[in-house]
């Protein structure tokens, strides 16, 4: 079918909206009417060929929207379902086998390469491919076509627009906290950084009754946002030469948890350093390959834990649900943090996103 898609074309340069055909789902797949798209760096990463995905591509990896059609081998979708589509896993390697989905290891080639498993592509324009399939979905379109392994229902009621950026951003600040994390009422936790991956861990750490809740950031206006969704202190690095000393005052031993969002190993290290024993400092940011890292040997031989989490260690088809009733209740009002964007205006959405001026942008498909 024809579908509208952005579509990147050459590295760096910007999405273009154009007409594309889309193939019919197979006997495992949903057609999907894509009703909004969260948009992450990771879809700018993609098309600026950090993960070479072919180009001509579309990206675009936390998608919500309307199931059209099902393949016939389809059970668990009708037409009319809501969906949100989350991330991929082959579901037969070790660590699949071993329910740890999020590490899968076929999983960058399933996110990246813009093909289905098989090497078949999803789309394409005058006969010559057009790569999609990201994260096997490839939400940046009016339609996607997902494997309903990866697809998860979700409540009627619910604000479908709103629901996408849970599938990535979303699950992965509050799956650190509430699946990894689990921390207990009166915990004490800061989070050095608060774009949509902290913000939507402070929420999560709200949740489980964190106290204090401590968030770091450079931008004045994320702040403002933090302490309004939780935030007990917010420091501004800008007046603050001390972190480490400053959340030592305020919570005395350190804290028993630390979110670290920004891939600067310097703020790593503040996040290894604000840890009391025992402490656990769970790091989200991405960094580029080669980057390293310091911290104090000694420090770390009083149980502090440091380690590594990759979408919020969720099970997406109960943790997506879980936090669609959080957001139902007022209790994740992810909202707070969304500009929407029409698909048209992408690259300004994506300017703004990269400029910090916008923190989630969420794109809404025209009809
Ligand atoms: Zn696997
Ligand atoms: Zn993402």
């Amino acid at each position: 079918m024809r579908i509208t898609a952005a579509v990147a074309r050459e590295k760096f340069g910007p999405f273009t909206i154009e007409p594309v055909e889309l193939t019919d789902p197979r006997p495992d797949e949903l057609l999907v009417k894509v009703v909004a798209s969260g948009m992450c760096q990771t879809d700018q990463h993609g098309r600026d060929g950090y993960y070479n995905t072919p180009l001509p591509a579309v990206f675009g990896h936390e998608g919500a929207g309307i199931v059209l059609a099902v393949g016939d081998r389809v059970t668990k979708f009708a037409p009319g379902d809501h969906v949100v589509m989350s991330f991929p896993w082959c579901g037969t390697c070790p660590n699949c086998r071993r329910a740890m989905e999020w590490h899968c290891q076929k999983n960058f080639d399933l996110k990246m390469r813009g093909t289905r498993p098989d090497g078949s592509t999803l789309m394409s324009q005058n006969g010559e491919p057009v790569y999609g399939a990201f994260f096997q979905q490839s939400s940046f379109a009016t339609h996607a076509i997902a494997n309903e392994r990866f697809a998860v229902k979700v409540d009627k009621d619910a604000p479908l627009d709103l629901l996408g950026p849970l599938a990535c951003s979303g699950q992965t600040g509050a799956g650190a906290v509430l699946n990894t994390m689990q921390p207990r009422q009166g915990d004490a936790f800061a989070v050095f950084g608060v774009g949509a991956v902290g913000l939507s861990g402070l929420m999560a750490a709200k949740i489980a009754g964190c106290d204090p809740i401590i968030a770091i950031d450079l931008h004045a206006h994320r702040l403002t946002l933090a302490r309004e969704l939780g935030a007990t202190h917010v420091l501004d690095r800008a007046d603050r030469a001390d972190v480490v000393q400053e959340i030592r005052r305020i919570t005395g031993e350190g804290v028993r948890f630390s979110l670290e969002t920004s891939a600067q190993p310097l703020v790593l290290r503040e996040a290894i350093d604000v840890l009391m024993p025992g402490g656990t400092c769970v790091l989200l940011g991405s960094a580029p390959t080669g980057t390293e890292a310091s911290f104090d040997m000694p420090f770390l031989q009083f149980g502090r834990v440091v380690r590594g989490v990759i979408q919020g260690e969720s099970h997406p088809q109960t943790f997506i649900p879980t936090l669609v009733d959080f957001l139902q209740q007022g209790r994740m009002p992810i909202e707070r943090m969304i500009t929407f964007y029409p698909l048209a205006a992408i690259n300004r959405a994506a300017q703004d996103s990269s400029n910090g001026t916008t923190i989630k942008p969420v794109l809404r498909m025209p009809d």
